[in-house]
């Protein structure tokens, strides 16, 4: 058995496999781009002198890291252990987006640890990007008590900061992960089922954003499995895709 299967058996994905034998490439089919909008296409259009991949100053990254420190901005920094910043590679195409710290986050200050985490980590590892190559952030930096969802202030007083993490990492693409974080950054209250398999646009400089299932949630729906599987396909197919594109200013 390849790594790859290997971690699609973690995924639970190995069985579906299995007992679906229609083509790989129907599996792919149903997500189908949108068609770019001639706004966005002007703001691919004007970054094509955009400076290549590479890391913003670590200074710049240091600077807005110890920023978030010690923040107050809105009540969560009472309950806080820390903030939890984000993680992963300065120079990564893809940045995954979660919705809040839990315990287990808040604890050792670092995005999708515990059993969540080690489930985001296969899926990405089977998607062929694996967790050192992206950087993870969440909408909030500090967690919500008893895990309740954010409230709108919290995460408008919070947005800021994920601003400044996109502009300094300027990645090609977004993965939304989980419905609170998804219909957060979407500002809609859409179903998460009716927001995956299709290219939405992220913030000023319109940035790709695709929607997929939280790790927790898999976790209690395994059943899900086989759906945020597509949606990695989809996300690693937009990628080779955009990779063919200049970057998008983000501002
Ligand atoms: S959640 Fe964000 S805005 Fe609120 S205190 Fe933490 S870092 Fe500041």
């Amino acid at each position: 058995m390849s790594r790859r299967d290997q971690y699609l058996e973690v995924l639970g994905i190995d069985q579906w496999r299995t007992r679906s034998p229609a083509p790989a490439a129907s599996v792919v089919a149903r997500p189908v781009p949108v068609p770019v909008p001639a706004p966005v296409r002007a703001v691919l259009h004007q970054s094509a002198a955009a400076p290549a991949r590479e890391a913003a100053n670590p200074a710049l990254w240091q600077a807005l890291r110890e920023e978030v420190s010690v923040c107050t901005r809105c009540e969560l920094a009472r309950g806080r252990t820390q903030t939890v910043f984000g993680v992963g590679d300065t120079r990564a195409e893809l940045l995954v987006i979660g919705e809040a710290p839990g315990v287990d986050e808040d604890r050792q200050g670092e995005p999708f640890v515990g059993r969540a985490g080690q489930l985001l980590n296969s899926m990405l590892r089977a998607m062929g990007h694996p967790r050192e190559t992206v950087y993870i952030a969440n909408v909030l930096k500090c967690r919500p008590p008893g895990n309740r969802d954010p409230r709108p202030e919290e995460s408008a007083s919070c947005r800021p900061f994920l601003q400044r993490q996109l502009e300094l990492l300027r990645p090609r693409l977004i993965l939304a992960v989980g419905r609170i974080a998804a219909q957060n950054l979407l500002e809609t209250d859409t179903p998460i089922g009716r927001l995956r398999g299709q290219v939405h646009r992220f913030g000023a400089g319109a940035l790709p954003l695709i929607v997929t299932y939280h790790p927790a949630y898999l976790l209690r729906s395994p059943g899900e499995k086989r759906k945020a599987w597509i949606d990695l396909k989809f996300v690693r197919q937009e990628l080779a895709r955009l990779r063919q594109q200049p970057l998008a200013a983000l501002s």
